[in-house]
Order: C-alpha cells, then sequence, then structure tokens
C-alpha cells in the first residue's frame, strides 16, 4: 500500500497497451499510454524507479511496468509516494496538476509572474517551496538559490526589490541547470541512470553546510541553519540581506 492505493485496474490498462510519452510536471512522471490513458506517479519522500533487464526482487518494490525487454520497478520504502491513473484528457486538470505554477526553468517563470505574485505575504524561501508558485523546487535548491541570489530566506517575498526578482530568476535558472548537468542531488533515491546520479550533491554551496565558513566570502563567517515551515534553511549572514 502507497499513499493511496494502486487502482486494481491499471494492469488491465497497462497490458497490451505502449506508453507513448513521459512526462515530468513539478515532482510529478506521467506515462501517457497509446488507449488515452495516463499514469500519474509521485516519488513522496523515497519513491524511486529503476530500469531492469534481469528483474530481481527488491525489498519494497511496489509496483513493476513489464516492457518487451526490460521492466520499470518503482520501489518506495517510507510508501509516501503513489500511483494513479487517469483519462489523458483529464489529466492536467486533476486535483494534482490543476494548480502547480510555472516550470522553474519554463519561459512562463519569468519577472511578470513574480510581479504578478508581489503581494504573497510570505518570506522568499516559502514563497519558492510552494509549488502553486513555482512547480518542485526543493528545499535543497530553495537555500541554494537564495544563497547564490545574495538574498537573506526569511525577507518578506512581497518586499523584494526588482533587481532581486530579477536575481532569483536567473540563480534558480543557473542553479538547477548545474544540477541536472550533474544528476541531481539525491544519490541513494534515483536510479533510473547509473551514470552521473547525485553529483550535485558535492557543489552545493551552502545546504547541509552549518557552521562551516561561507564559500563566498570566506570571512570566517559560519553559515547559519535555521527551520522553516518545519524545513531546514541554511545561509550566510553576511552574504544573504
Ligand atoms: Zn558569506
Amino acid at each position: 500500500m502507497l499513499r493511496y492505493e494502486i487502482p486494481p485496474q491499471i494492469c488491465k490498462t497497462l497490458i497490451n497497451n505502449r506508453i507513448t510519452k513521459i512526462i515530468r510536471r513539478g515532482k510529478y512522471l506521467i506515462f501517457l499510454l497509446n488507449n488515452q490513458s495516463a499514469v500519474l506517479c509521485h516519488l513522496g519522500m523515497t519513491g524511486c524507479f529503476r530500469i531492469s533487464r534481469d528483474y530481481v526482487k527488491r525489498k519494497h518494490d511496489h509496483f513493476i511496468m513489464g516492457l518487451k525487454n526490460k521492466q520499470i520497478i518503482f520501489n518506495d520504502i517510507r510508501k509516501f509516494g503513489f500511483i494513479k491513473l487517469y483519462k489523458a484528457s483529464d489529466i492536467f486538470s486533476c486535483s494534482h496538476l490543476r494548480k502547480i505554477g510555472p516550470e522553474p526553468l519554463s519561459e512562463n517563470f519569468n519577472i511578470s509572474y513574480l510581479k504578478e505574485k508581489k503581494l504573497r505575504k510570505v518570506s522568499v524561501k516559502s514563497f519558492l517551496m510552494n509549488q502553486y508558485n513555482v512547480a518542485g523546487l526543493g528545499n535543497i535548491y530553495c537555500s541554494e538559490i537564495l544563497f547564490d541570489s545574495g538574498i537573506f530566506p526569511e525577507k518578506n517575498f512581497s518586499n523584494l526589490r526588482l533587481e532581486e526578482y530579477k536575481k532569483i530568476l536567473k540563480s534558480t535558472k543557473k542553479i538547477l541547470n548545474q544540477a541536472i548537468k550533474k544528476g541531481g542531488t539525491t544519490i541513494k533515491d534515483y536510479n533510473i541512470s547509473d551514470e552521473k546520479v547525485g553529483y550535485f550533491k558535492n557543489k552545493l554551496k551552502v545546504y547541509d553546510r552549518y557552521d562551516m565558513t561561507c564559500f563566498r566570502c570566506k570571512k570566517n563567517i559560519k553559515i547559519k541553519k535555521i527551520f522553516q515551515n518545519g524545513r531546514s534553511t541554511f545561509y550566510c549572514v553576511k552574504c544573504q540581506k
């Protein structure tokens, strides 16, 4: 049992149909099938997919899609992930995806969009963490983006200057592109490809560097750690105002 029960009719739907496309939206994966169905997946906290040519059962395997000569396996230790089935025509209006904000690397995440959201009286970190404002930015990346843009994470989003919105956009695209190149940050959770997985972890400038010297100012200033909405935030008092 995952977060929701895997719909029993999913097997019937998958058998004898083809996956025509796989789309990512925020932190969701969508498998589109040739019979106009869509399988929606969320990895939750510890979910991962692995591809195998010769399936060997591992603990916490919940779901296996058999392809011609390989298998796509969904494994989830803590079971916060889920798999649901929709009609393809309904997928983007479903409750999970309907309200998700623009993709951070898309052109829709731009200065006029941020200005439009300016009335949000929340901290800039909370703003970025909310997927209704911008899709799929995780906790690690939010700390890194704000460090790169030199903005104090508890600063109120509505009080930012135009220049700061521009910095956020620039840093978001920069950090995410670097991370994608390096294969992300979570070595243990992703098994899709064996190459270049999780090496961005070694490039983190502020996240998980509590009490260490700041890479940027190098003035013996130690990185601080605070909690915002129950999640850890790391920042430099000197570099982030
Ligand atoms: Zn610093």
